[in-house]
């Protein structure tokens, strides 16, 4: 089941976290005993099925704006038995979306350019003690030698990590770690 939605993932182009990066991640839920997490970008749910398949008293609330992968998300999430624990939004992350819970987690898997304004608009609703990942932050290596391209949107998106990656290192209210496993990590708790 998991490994056909992988296997769905590698031919549809949709870019699912790298196993490293998602085996991590499970340590840490298990590890930090997390049991409520929002997730921004579901894709096609791979990722918040792998969440939710640790533990069934973790509840998952996912955003995704892309209807088709929402709905692809959905269907993977019935067939995998996990609708008790795993709410799909269907929405833009950037707008206004109502969400009633507070979270032990939350995980920052969307549009790369857009982590920190996902951080500010999302860190209110994080439980005391609580932390934020974010995925992607190494962008392929990128992040650590932009000389291996010269395409300006990806020269842009670069410097967007970079400028996130200073915002998360002098934010007073969070501590950050940086992790270079996957894609790389950001791991901000809440002091
Ligand atoms: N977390 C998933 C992968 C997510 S890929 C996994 O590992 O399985 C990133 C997803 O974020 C894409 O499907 C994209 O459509 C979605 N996305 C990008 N910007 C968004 C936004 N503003 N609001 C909601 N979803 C967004
Ligand atoms: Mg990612």
């Amino acid at each position: 089941m998991i490994n056909d939605i992988k296997q769905y993932a590698k031919l549809n182009n949709v870019p699912i976290m790298e196993d490293d990066g998602i085996n991590y991640l499970i340590n840490f839920i298990k590890t930090n005993n997390i049991k409520s997490i929002l997730e921004i970008g579901s894709a096609i749910g791979y990722s918040a099925i792998m969440m939710a398949m640790i533990d069934n008293n973790i509840k998952i609330t996912t955003i995704e704006k892309d209807k088709n992968r929402c709905l692809e998300a959905v269907t993977n999430i019935n067939n995998c038995q996990l609708t008790n624990q795993i709410k799909v939004i269907y929405g833009n992350a950037l707008d206004d979306i109502e969400i009633n819970n507070t979270f032990d987690l939350i995980f920052i898997d969307a549009a790369k350019s857009k982590s920190q304004t996902f951080f500010e608009k999302y860190q209110s609703y994080l439980n005391p003690k609580g932390i934020i990942i974010t995925d992607n932050i190494n962008l392929h290596g990128l992040v650590k030698d932009s000389s291996l391209t010269k395409n300006k949107n990806t020269l842009k998106l670069i410097n967007k990590i970079k400028s996130y990656i200073d915002f998360l290192k002098t934010n007073n209210h969070f501590i950050t770690e940086f992790i270079d496993i996957g894609d790389g990590l950001s791991i901000s708790r809440k002091k």
